[in-house]
Formats: C-alpha cells, sequence, structure tokens
C-alpha cells in the first residue's frame, strides 16, 4: 500500500478528549473517529487491526471445534421475556419499537437467540456436543462509555455458546474454551491472566475472566508472580482429549489470580511475599458455565440415552475483540506511538523512502514492495514528498514492528536498514536480505 493513495488521517496534536494512551493513540494513528459517546467508526488503518484479531479467534476457535455462524444484532424481545432477562436487563439495553410497534432490542449479548437456535433444531445426544459462536457487534448503553474503545456501547465481541449432555462435558467445553483463549491472546502478544470471577449458579469454579496488567486496567487484580511464567507457546493442542485440556486449565489456574470480585485475602497472604503482586487489569474476556439456566425456562431439552428429556447444559465464552485493540496498545507503546506485536500489526513492515523521486531510491523501494507482496507480506510504502524526520514520526506512531530506510547513500554501497519499533535497533543489509529476514519473522506468526 503506497501512503500517498491511502487513508492515514494522522493527528499531530493530543486529542484533549483522551483520558488514556490507547484512546490517544488510535486518534493520532488515524484508526478511529467517534461519532457519538462510545460509538466509532474505524478507519481503514484500525479496521486492518480489527480484521487481524478476529481472524486469529476464528482460527483458533475453529481449531478447538467450535463452529462459526451469524446472529443479527437486533432481537425481538419476546425471547428475553422467556428467559426473565428483558426486565432484569435495566437501563444497558437499548430497546426499539419497530413500525408494527414490535418491541426489539439491539442485541447486548446472544444466549436467548442461540437457545432458540438450538431447541428449534437439535432433539437428541446423539447431536451433541455442539459450540457455536459469532463474531457480531453488541450494545450496551454503558453509563459511561470511556477510553475509546475500550469501554464502548457499540462494541465487537466473539461468544460462543455450548450445548453439552451433561455436566461433565460441559465443564470438558469450559476447559476447551479456556485453553483455546490462552493460545489465542498469546498469538496477540498478549498475556492474559485467567482469574477466578465471582461464581456461578452450581458455585465453585466455574467462571473466569482474562486480564491483561495494566496500569489503565479498571480492575485491580491480586496474583501470584508465577502465573507471568507461563508460556502456552508452540504446543499443538488435541481439544478432543479431557485430560490434556483438564491439565493445562490447572496449569494456569494453581497460582493465585484473581480480581477484587473474588479476592481472598488470607490465600494471597500464604503466597510466599516477594511473589505477591498487585495490580491493575483490563477484563479482555470471559468464560462462563451456566448449566440449565436457559435451556429449562426456554424448553431447550434433548433426548439422553436412556431415552429421558434432559435440559441440555450450557455455558457461555466472550472475547472482547474491539477492546483488545485497547489493551494491545496499553500493553505494548512508548512515548512515540504504538508498539504493534507482529501478530496483529496492520501492516507487517513499512519502507520509507529518504529521497523521493530520485530515480535509484524510488526502484530499490519499488523492488521491495514487490517482493515483499510476493510473499504475501504487503508493506506500507512511505512514498510521500515528506522531510524524513516526518516520515519516521509517522512510522513510530503507527506502530510498525520493522522499518525498512532506502536512501541513497546506503544503496551506493547497495545496503538498506532494517530497524525494529520494539528496540530501536538497526541493521544494514541488501534487500533482499531484508526482504528474507522480515519473511523469516512472519513465519512463525
Ligand atoms: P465489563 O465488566 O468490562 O463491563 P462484562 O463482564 O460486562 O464487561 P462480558 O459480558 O463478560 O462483559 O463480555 C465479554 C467481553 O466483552 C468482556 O470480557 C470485554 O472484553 C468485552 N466488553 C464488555 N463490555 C464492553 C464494552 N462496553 N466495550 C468494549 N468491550 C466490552
Ligand atoms: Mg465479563
Amino acid at each position: 500500500m503506497r501512503l500517498s493513495r491511502y487513508f492515514l488521517p494522522v493527528l499531530k496534536e493530543n486529542p484533549a478528549e483522551a483520558q488514556i494512551v490507547s484512546h490517544r493513540y488510535m486518534l493520532r494513528a488515524g484508526m478511529i473517529k467517534q461519532q457519538a459517546a462510545g460509538i466509532y467508526s474505524w478507519l481503514p488503518l484500525g479496521y486492518r487491526v480489527l480484521r487481524r484479531i478476529e481472524q486469529i479467534v476464528h482460527e483458533e476457535q475453529q481449531k478447538a471445534g467450535h463452529i462459526p455462524l451469524l446472529m443479527p444484532t437486533l432481537q425481538p424481545a419476546d425471547l428475553w421475556r422467556e428467559s426473565g432477562r428483558y426486565d432484569d436487563y435495566g437501563e444497558e439495553m437499548l430497546r426499539i419499537t419497530d413500525r408494527h410497534k414490535r418491541d426489539m432490542l439491539y442485541g447486548p449479548t446472544n444466549e436467548e437467540m442461540i437457545t432458540d437456535i438450538f431447541r428449534a433444531n437439535v432433539a437428541s445426544y446423539k447431536d451433541l456436543p455442539l459450540t457455536l459462536y459469532h463474531i457480531q457487534w453488541k450494545f450496551r448503553d454503558e453509563i459511561r462509555p470511556r477510553f475509546g474503545v475500550m469501554r464502548g456501547r457499540e462494541f465487537l465481541m466473539k461468544d460462543g455458546y455450548n450445548f453439552d449432555i451433561d455436566v461433565d462435558s460441559a465443564l470438558h467445553a469450559y476447559n476447551r474454551h479456556m485453553v483455546s483463549y490462552l493460545k489465542t491472546y498469546e498469538r496477540m502478544g498478549l498475556q492474559a491472566i485467567p482469574m477466578r470471577a465471582a461464581s456461578g449458579p452450581i458455585g465453585g469454579d466455574n467462571t473466569h475472566e482474562f486480564l491483561v496488567l495494566a496500569s489503565t486496567g479498571e480492575s485491580e487484580v491480586f496474583y501470584d508472580a508465577a502465573i507471568t511464567n507461563l508460556k502456552f507457546g508452540d504446543r499443538v493442542v488435541d481439544y478432543d482429549n479431557r485430560a490434556e485440556c483438564a491439565a493445562i486449565v490447572k496449569e494456569w489456574t494453581t497460582p493465585y489470580a484473581r480480581t477484587d470480585e473474588t479476592h481472598d485475602e488470607a490465600i494471597f497472604n500464604a503466597i510466599p511475599e516477594d511473589r505477591r503482586r498487585t495490580s491493575r487489569g483490563i477484563e479482555v474476556g470471559q468464560i462462563f458455565f451456566f448449566g440449565t439456566k436457559y435451556s429449562e425456562p426456554m424448553g431447550a431439552f434433548v433426548t439422553n440415552d436412556k431415552g429421558e428429556r434432559v435440559p441440555v447444559q450450557m455455558g457461555s465464552h466472550g472475547i472482547g475483540v474491539s477492546r483488545l485493540l485497547g489493551a494491545i496498545i496499553e500493553a505494548s507503546h512508548d512515548d512515540k506511538g504504538i508498539i504493534w506485536p507482529e501478530g496483529v500489526t496492520p501492516f507487517p513492515v513499512g519502507i520509507v523512502n529518504l529521497k523521493q523521486g530520485d530515480a535509484a531510491t524510488d526502484a530499490a523501494c519499488e523492488g521491495l514492495v514487490k517482493a515483499l507482496t510476493a510473499k504475501g507480506l504487503e508493506p506500507l510504502y512511505d512514498d510521500r514528498d515528506e522531510r524524513a524526520g516526518a516520515k519516521f514520526a509517522t512510522m513510530d506512531l503507527i506502530g510498525l514492528p520493522w522499518r525498512i530506510t532506502v536512501g541513497p547513500r546506503g544503496l551506493a554501497t547497495g545496503k538498506v536498514e532494517l530497524t525494529s519499533r520494539r528496540t530501536g535497533e538497526s541493521e544494514e543489509m541488501t534487500p533482499e536480505a531484508a526482504v528474507d529476514r522480515i519473511a523469516q519473522i512472519y513465519a512463525g506468526v
């Protein structure tokens, strides 16, 4: 992509309305534009990152055997009357009346609708287990939308729902979700720690929130530093293997990690003092097992292997897709701008032409664009007629993890410069070597 033909409306000034760094950088880097309180347009650069995050979520969900579908944003109120939540939900729900005076709502979540789909189509244990998910816009009329996409009113969420014949199978679905979430966040360059949340309907350990440590997080968190040493890495998981999933869950839930909601001072104080940590965290996901909370009142029953009709066991599992952009920036930036992890960067590499209009420099840049594109690594090429300083400042602000700088001086000896956004370190090499290096870096992403 040539920057001269792209749409990247960067701001020089810090926007006054932004209180935290991710909001500030997303506005300054031309990623989003606010249209109303907590409602944003996703400009091209922001939209690219959003799509990358969605793609990772889709890939990891499907590896776990979960099936994508798409439910609408608008829902009939009657479904929510069946579960009893139409009245319970309160002012956070955006209620709409259509021209025929039918009560509708903009979905804040989809338990009722997915249960309706299930009951209309599944009647036997032979069709289980089943996990369906979608990535869809939600609306919650938050009293205080703030921090940009972190607490929006309209926001993008992945929400998945498991249907199982018995509690053991549903708890396996819970574990499968925890494992797939650990892998998902790690691919985004994030450490999201599963923390025990306030307990669900059957009591016990059946809901966890995933928190990214950041000073601007809204939750207070308490944890054993040992948990921050855990890495998922490139292990390959057999998601049908209950023992394997349970072992991974055990590994991540054994060290103490809780939010203020469930914090227990006595257990915390039993951790060796040098490992006790108190911090703040951003909730980027949550998983729940809630049994028959929706299947009973809504009549989602199946026949079991003894021929009895039983309510299906369910859970729901959410990832804050649009909030993740903010969380990643909170976790990865410096005073010059964003530092995208390779897994979610809008472009893998930027090319800075130090002497636009110089035939040899232009040709070298064009050659790099071609070679990178041929390897499936579309670069962002700054081909504007701008000072070098301004080009570097833009690249630093938008945070591409790698930059190739091309100028007449280097080219005289056949070299370009490859710079890491994270470390600031540069290395001179031939254009071919730079392309190979970039290809190698992204091969494992
Ligand atoms: P919070 O406690 O932050 O209000 P929640 O617990 O109500 O969130 P869930 O119902 O668990 O949210 O939704 C799943 C995920 O969706 C959350 O973990 C969070 O990442 C994201 N999310 C929830 N509310 C918002 C919002 N207003 N803006 C952006 N993302 C959100
Ligand atoms: Mg939550």
